[in-house]
């Protein structure tokens, strides 16, 4: 059954964003899945959730391009009326260490995990000041808060993530408008497939719970954090990680 609201969810045609829109439709958000280079994977997930009974629409736009975002945004939020969740999914790695790190490799994947986020997030908040409510919730990572050796450009903007949420949930706060961040730990997902064996072992052992973790766990609690009973928190970073960052 839909519940009259609008989810705009970036980079939900694969891993954790297309758990998280799945999850969203289920609970009868009206949901966007955007995507940029996966076309099919997108309008898969959106037939997954149609045979399921939700509704939604697939989007095409690159996060990091600020012109796009603010096009995708007006013409979303115009037609739909508001768009009332926004879950800044989308996000890149470029592994290396430091000393190999280019120039290109640590621009990219800030402009798409970071500035991508406050691209979504600022057009999108125009909508939610006028209705005087909303729901932001970016993604970050166990490595935006440890740290993490050869994600240097990725722990960056991880981190960076969370200083966006902190500081826009002071803004925003007395609008009705909440942000909060996730930090997953390793999730199953391709991100993770491309990870040798050995390192896998070995990350594994850092995990207390001694496993990876579903998306369908980072994607329960942004369904939490998007419901009504998340109405007053705001501002904090709660990992899904098995214990990992503790
Ligand atoms: P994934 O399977 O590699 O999926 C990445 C998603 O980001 C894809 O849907 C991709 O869409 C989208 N994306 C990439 N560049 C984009 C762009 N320029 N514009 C719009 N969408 C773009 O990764 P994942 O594991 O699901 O990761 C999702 C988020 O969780 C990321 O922010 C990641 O950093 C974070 N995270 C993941 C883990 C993990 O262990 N897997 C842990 C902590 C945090 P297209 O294919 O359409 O380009």
């Amino acid at each position: 059954m839909q519940n009259g609201k609008t989810a705009l969810v970036t980079g939900a045609g694969r891993g954790i964003g297309r758990a998280i829109a799945k999850r969203l439709a289920e609970a009868g958000y009206y949901v966007i899945i955007n995507y940029n280079g996966s076309q099919e994977a997108a309008e898969a997930a959106l037939s997954e959730i149609q045979e399921a009974g939700g509704a939604g629409e697939t989007s095409r736009c690159d996060v990091s391009d600020y012109a796009a975002c603010e096009t995708m945004i007006k013409e979303l939020a115009e037609r739909l009326g508001s768009i009332d969740v926004l879950v800044n999914n989308a996000g890149i790695t470029r592994d290396t260490l430091l000393m190999r790190m280019s120039e290109e490799d640590f621009d990219r994947v800030l402009s798409i995990n970071l500035k991508g986020a406050f691209n979504c997030t600022k057009f999108v908040s125009k909508y939610m000041m006028k209705k005087r409510f909303g729901r932001i919730i970016s993604i970050s990572s166990v490595s935006g808060v440890m740290g993490n050796a050869g994600q240097a450009n990725y722990a960056a903007s991880k981190a960076g993530l969370i200083g966006l949420t902190k500081s826009v949930a002071r803004e925003l706060a007395g609008r009705n408008i909440t942000a909060n961040a996730i930090a997953p730990g390793f999730i199953d997902t391709d991100m993770t497939a491309v990870l040798g064996e050995k390192l896998k072992e070995g990350v594994t052992d850092a995990i207390p719970m001694k496993r990876f973790g579903k998306p369908e766990d980072v994607a329960a609690l942004a369904a939490f954090l998007a419901s009504e009973e998340a109405n007053y928190i705001t501002g904090q970073v709660i990992a899904v990680d098995g214990g990992m960052s503790m």
